[in-house]
């Protein structure tokens, strides 16, 4: 029997813990405050995620 999981927040941390216990065959369960998830992290998208900006593709 899987073991279960509750993570409370769905933002990239939440999402990344659950995506990996999943693969661990752990019953994983999701909660957010929010609507939906990772609103935090596509609000910083619209924005243009900073983190390859100034990098070229192969130091990247
Ligand atoms: C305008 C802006 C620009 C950004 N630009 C960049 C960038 O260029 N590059 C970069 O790497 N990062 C950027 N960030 C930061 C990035 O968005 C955060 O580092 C990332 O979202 C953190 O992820 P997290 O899962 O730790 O927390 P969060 O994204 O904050 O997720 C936490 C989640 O938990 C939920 N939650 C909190 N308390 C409860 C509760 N009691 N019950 C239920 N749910 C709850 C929240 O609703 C939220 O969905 C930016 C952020 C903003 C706002």
């Amino acid at each position: 029997m899987k073991s279960k999981v509750i993570i409370i927040g769905g933002g990239p941390t939440g999402l990344m813990a659950a995506y990996l216990l999943s693969l661990k065959k752990f019953d994983v369960t999701l909660y957010d405050r929010k609507p939906t998830f990772g609103r935090k992290f596509l609000l910083a998208g619209r924005g243009g995620l900073n983190i390859t900006h100034s990098e070229c593709r192969e130091k990247f």
